[in-house]
């Protein structure tokens, strides 16, 4: 074994995976012809998904929309539908989205620069850098969880410094090939796809397993080292409980990255104090005044990093009319049954019904 001295790039080393790469690389679609819509198309389906699964999903999507003119001119409820069972719909929306902005601001062709790709919605630098590098050769490395784990290991990263992805980048910007950027930044994630894989890698059969320090060093199970967690934050939020007979208030969700168009009952935001700032927050939020009663329900709910305290109050509004530019239903249970309800506002409807309903005798 031969251990990379930190930061430099052995003699050979990227021969060596380079030519492991093209007698080894799977004969997956998008690698036939590097058309830029079908490469960009792979790299949103395969975020939170694997490849096996995305395949038969990538196949249906491009018979059905087989270029981006296509899929820019569909309807956006046509995309969803197609992207249906792959969950994530946000990134089926931005992925329309997306085409339409390429067809109305780059007249149909995928952009060259990397400023241009960022300007798409939906594109971070990640999907721009591997779409530029692999259909256009432009040198941009590519940092994902398969080059963190293969750099980590070959380097023998580890340390604070080592927490975050801008290194990373540094990292993966020495070794690019700049002569052909694209073959190289595959090569390295397929190395990380299919040999040094996160749990039990190959190493006897890694083309590189000569220049890797944390095979010299016995130290391949330690790395790549965790990520810290980061602390869980206790927050409270406040929402109201709005009546009209039989009917309930709710509110639709705009656009975002969370919960895009669910409904819920009107409430305050995770970045605040919950009751005592709800009458602003209504306000600003949803333009909305109302009269504060009763506490009605209380109940508990976490979500990534954020422990909630959700509290429900009785109110009523303090004119008739609801106001303009939000979108606001009066809605029925056996409406609000048949809606897409954010889980926020499930939780607590469950805790107003717990809370009216009769205690047990005895
Ligand atoms: S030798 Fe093992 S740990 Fe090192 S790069 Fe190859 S597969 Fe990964």
């Amino acid at each position: 074994v031969n251990p990379t001295p930190a930061g430099k790039p052995p003699q050979g080393f990227q021969w060596r995976l380079r030519s492991w790469y093209d007698r080894n690389q799977r004969p997956l679609p998008w690698r036939k012809n590097h058309n830029a819509y079908r490469v960009w198309l792979s790299e949103v389906m395969l975020q939170q998904t694997t490849v096996k699964t995305m395949l038969p999903y990538y196949a249906a999507f491009l018979k059905r929309f087989p270029n981006l003119e296509t899929l820019a001119a569909a309807d956006e409820e046509d995309v969803v539908a197609a992207w249906s069972g792959l969950g994530y719909y946000h990134r089926a929306r931005n992925l329309h989205r997306g085409a339409q902005h390429i067809v109305q601001r780059n007249g149909g062709r995928f952009p060259r620069t990397l400023e241009a790709t960022l300007a798409i919605p939906g594109v971070g630098l990640y999907t721009a850098s591997a779409v530029l590098s692999i259909c256009y050769s432009q040198p941009l490395p590519v940092v994902d969880g398969n080059v963190r784990r293969v750099l980590a290991r070959l380097f023998a990263l580890r340390g604070p410094e080592w927490q975050k992805d801008g290194p990373y980048y540094n990292r993966a910007e020495e070794l690019l090939d700049r002569e052909a950027p694209g073959a190289w930044n595959q090569a390295v994630m397929e190395l990380g796809a299919l040999v040094c894989t996160p749990k039990q890698p190959s190493c006897p059969a890694c083309p590189v397993r000569r220049d890797c320090r944390a095979l010299a060093e016995n130290r391949v199970s330690e790395l790549p080292e965790p990520r810290a967690r980061r602390a869980v934050a206790n927050v409270t939020v406040a929402a109201v409980f709005v009546e009209r007979g039989e009917r309930l208030l709710l509110v639709q969700r705009g656009e975002g990255r969370l919960m895009t168009r669910m409904w819920e009952l009107p409430r305050s935001s995770l970045d605040t104090a919950g009751r005592p700032d709800l009458l602003a927050e209504l306000r600003s939020r949803y333009g909305l005044s109302v009269s504060l009663g009763d506490l009605v329900a209380r109940t508990k709910h976490t979500i990534t990093h954020r422990k909630i305290q959700l509290e429900a109050y009785r109110a009523v509004l303090k004119s008739r009319d609801l106001p303009t530019g939000t979108d606001f239903r009066w809605v029925t249970r056996e409406e609000l049954a048949a809606l897409p309800v954010a889980a926020i506002t499930r939780k607590l409807l469950r805790a107003v019904d717990a809370s009216q309903r009769p205690l047990p005798l005895g």
